[in-house]
């Protein structure tokens, strides 16, 4: 069984889910994203939700009875140990949903699947995988592109990657590292070599 899991991560903007939604569309390669559990696990009726109410009450909620981030956003910003407490109840989810995911595609004869997640380098997460693939752009084409997919002016993008570790960091830490400072069509060209090398490192297992 031949089966392990690659780890997929850049800065806030730098082309992450872009990157992919191309090893998953074109490549056929099975991706988890961190991002989308992350979601899932608080959705209306689940046991994750119930957790984070109780632990914060139901002030996190909107009127539709889903969690509102902004809300719970507001609760945590500032308080160190409030946050502690929110990731105490969402690691453990998120981590064995992913998991249960993951398990799901090892038996498919895929030779690798991507776990896709903005912070791996930061939480030291990255060392537990097989290898770590990091999409990595300049500081000024990131700013660039967070400013025009989510609409805010130079600081606020700039403080949104003040938060993360420096993208040349993560690249320092990568295995693979895939420049997304030019068109689409040369990122894309390097994801498909590091696929085939990927294949090659992990195929010849099975
Ligand atoms: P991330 O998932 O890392 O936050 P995205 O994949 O959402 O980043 O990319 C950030 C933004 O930049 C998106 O609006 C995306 O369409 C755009 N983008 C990504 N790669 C390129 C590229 N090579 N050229 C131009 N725009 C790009």
């Amino acid at each position: 069984m031949g089966f392990v899991v690659v780890g997929l991560t850049g800065g806030i903007g730098s082309g992450k889910s872009t990157v992919a939604r191309f090893f998953s569309d074109e490549l056929g390669v099975p991706v988890v994203d961190a991002d989308r559990i992350a979601r899932e696990v608080v959705a209306p009726g689940t046991p994750g939700l119930a957790a984070v109410v109780e632990a914060f009450g139901e002030g996190i909620l909107g009127p539709d009875g889903a969690l509102d981030r902004a809300k719970l956003g507001e609760v945590v910003f500032a308080d160190e140990a409030a946050r502690r407490r929110l990731e105490s109840i969402l690691h453990p989810l998120i981590g064995a949903t992913s998991m249960e995911r993951l398990a799901g595609y090892a038996g498919e004869g895929h030779p690798y699947a991507l776990y896709e997640a903005a912070l791996l380098v930061e939480t030291g997460r990255h060392e537990t995988f097989a290898a770590l693939v990091v999409v990595a752009v300049d500081e000024a084409t990131q700013v660039a592109r967070v400013m025009a997919r989510d609409g805010l002016d130079e600081a606020a993008a700039r403080a949104r990657l003040a938060s993360q570790l420096p993208l040349a960091d993560k690249a320092a830490a990568a295995d693979y590292v895939i420049d997304n400072g030019g068109p689409l069509e040369e990122t894309f060209a390097q994801a498909r070599e590091v696929h085939a090398a990927l294949l090659a490192r992990f195929a010849e297992a099975t």
